[in-house]
């Protein structure tokens, strides 16, 4: 129940300026609308050069008609490029996030399993809701960047070649603002880094609370909870508070800086007004070019201050996409009769975490066309060997052969549909139990497929009984379903999708006993001739099955028939005994 402002989803990895860059070039950016709005940020500092010339005319007393209209023009000309401007860089930003939420979600569903598991899927939920809003900043602060550049630079210009003495005072004060930017420059990259690991924090504290909030209750635990979310919102709290001072910085070094330059044209204008150098409306008049070039200065490095605090907001995004990448079409194809080969493992190893082993040296054969069942005690990797089989997993040494084919060269989408798989607890869908039960299958399914599929996991009955039959909502989840319901449901889907070889863990735990006893001799059945892999810890079902594999430890401790492994192992014999099947074991042993 740890909590920290860091999760191990969200460890910090090296995030490169280069890596950064380089997550633009993974998907197509809309070019066009920011190159219009770049043009119109350029024609947009001609306008307001030519709006100053008019101030200085005004300020002059030249109040003539045609300065009078010139002005008016200018500056309603400048608003109607700015609205342009705005639209371009929001329709330009919006078309980015989508892609590049795109492009994340892609990567999600193709990250291998063992990287999902690292990253958490809360992370991940953040990462594809959140973080990926930074994603069009940079191109669009590019280009307003050289915008900027350029209205800088005309601006300096004209302010040269209105008084080149003052205006070379100016620059001295050049480096002082670029060191205060980049100072503050660094310190947006750390603040936009944890703003956005505590919201993280905060998405994955909620998302799997508040989703378990019944056994909060059962279980009294408000109070603690309460605690916990607390520190949650605590992080994110003094990450705000850490952002709004951020803010609040960046504001108060550019009215420095912006003072800082109004007091030296004060002292140095003063005296050459003094000395005869410069007429005296000359202050005012050079102040309003220099208001104009500390405005553009002021965005350039604003744009570069908002670099890289977005460099450090899609730090965790960028990392992600740069990483590991599963192809499901990558590899060959598998042999039409492939469903009758045997399934080997030769000498297979694996674990989740490294240096922690949960299958060690595992040689065995699953044969092909007979229901094997798998027993060992919890934690003894069952339920791992079936996700290997499928290559949700790949052994860290060994191999695993379909017949064959090696299975780590056939292609993952190819191999894992040749499974079908069903567990304790399956998830559904929100929609109907109709889509629930297609999904998994492409194309249209005939209605009397469907019903067929239903009827083999004795789901039948109870949907048609629904108010809606088979277009009942499942609710989120399922949860508008009971845990029975949910699993005949479940079943269902995975027949209907006809698989070559049926994996099934634990899969009659949530129905009664009856239920799972009709259900599982329907789908031997139905299976008849194809394989059929059991996990299950009633060793009524367990003696049922032609091939019997006992695993311990993530070991192999035996492999055999029912008659065989009564009388070569030992644990086999005490797992009858256990559930009162000990008399058919002493007579088989007679
Ligand atoms: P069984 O099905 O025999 O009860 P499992 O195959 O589920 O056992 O688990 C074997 C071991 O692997 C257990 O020690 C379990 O804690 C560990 N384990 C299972 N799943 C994961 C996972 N996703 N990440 C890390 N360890 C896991």
């Amino acid at each position: 129940m740890k909590r920290s402002g860091q999760t191990e989803g969200r460890a910090r990895e090296k995030f490169s300026f280069r890596s950064y860059i380089s997550f633009y070039t993974r998907f197509p950016i809309p070019w066009w609308l920011f190159l219009i709005s770049l043009l119109l940020g350029l024609v947009n500092t001609e306008v307001v050069l030519a709006a100053s010339k008019y101030v200085i005319q005004i300020n002059k007393g030249e109040l003539y008609n045609g300065v009078i209209i010139g002005y008016a023009l200018m500056t309603v000309l400048t608003s109607a490029i700015s609205m342009g401007i705005n639209i371009c860089d929001e329709y330009g930003t919006q078309k980015v996030t989508y892609r590049a939420r795109k492009l994340l979600w892609r990567k999600i569903l193709h990250l291998p399993m063992g990287e999902v598991e690292r990253r958490q899927p809360s992370s991940l939920i953040s990462g594809v809701v959140n973080d990926i809003t930074q994603a069009s900043q940079v191109i669009h602060t590019i280009f307003a960047t050289v915008s900027s550049v350029y209205g800088f630079a005309r601006c300096c210009v004209e302010m040269a070649k209105f008084n080149a003495r003052l205006s070379a005072y100016m620059l001295l004060l050049v480096p002082l603002a670029v060191g205060v930017f980049a100072l503050v420059g660094r310190l947006q990259y750390r603040m936009m880094l944890r703003r956005y690991e505590s919201l993280n924090t905060m998405t994955e504290f909620f998302s799997e609370h508040i989703s378990a909030v019944k056994h909060v209750k059962a279980q009294a635990m408000e109070e603690l909870e309460m605690e916990e979310g607390l520190r949650a919102i605590d992080e994110r709290y003094k990450a705000d508070l850490y952002y709004a001072f951020m803010e609040v910085l960046q504001i108060f070094s550019n009215t420095l800086y912006t003072t800082i330059g109004s007091v030296a044209i004060a002292i140095f204008g003063s005296d050459m007004i003094r000395k005869g150098q410069m007429p005296d409306t000359g202050i005012n008049d050079f102040t309003t070019y220099k208001g104009k070039v500390d405005q553009y200065q002021a965005e350039i490095l604003t744009h570069y201050q908002s670099l890289k605090g977005t460099q450090g907001a899609m730090q965790y995004v960028g990392v992600l996409l740069g990483g590991p990448e599963e192809d499901p079409e990558a590899g060959f194809e598998l042999p039409e009769n492939q469903g009758n080969a045997d399934i080997v493992l030769e000498r297979v190893s694996f674990g989740y975490i490294p240096q922690q082993p949960v299958l060690h040296d595992l040689s065995l054969t699953i044969p092909a066309g007979k229901v094997t069942a798998i027993i060992g005690s919890n934690g003894s990797g069952k339920s791992t060997l079936l996700k290997l089989l499928q290559g949700i997993y790949q052994p860290d040494s060994g191999r695993i052969r379909l017949g064959a084919a090696a299975a780590d060269e056939v292609k993952p989408a190819r191999l894992r549909r040749q499974f079908g798989y069903i567990l304790q607890h399956n998830p559904l869908f929100s929609g109907s139990i109709r889509d629930n039960i297609t999904y998994g299958v492409s194309g249209t399914v005939e209605d009397e497929a469907v019903f067929q599929a239903a009827r083999l996991a004795d789901a039948d009955g109870f949907i048609r009984e629904l108010p809606q039959g088979y277009d009942t909502d499942v609710g989120v989840g399922g949860s508008l379903l009971s845990g029975g319901q949910r699993q005949r449901v479940a079943i269902a889907r995975t027949l209907l999708t006809d698989p070559r070889y049926l994996l099934m863990d634990e899969a009659g735990a949530s129905l009664d006993h009856k239920s799972d006893m009709t259900i599982f001799r329907t789908v031997r059945e139905h299976m008849k001739g194809r394989t059929v892999v059991v996990v299950a810890h009633d060793m009524r079902s367990v003696m049922d099955a032609d091939y019997i594999i006992v695993l311990a430890c993530g070991s192999l401790e035996a492999a055999g028939t029912h008659d065989e492994l009564l009388r070569t192992s030992p644990t086999y014999r005490n797992y009858l005994e256990l559930q009162g099947c000990a008399l058919a074991g002493e007579e088989a042993v007679r």
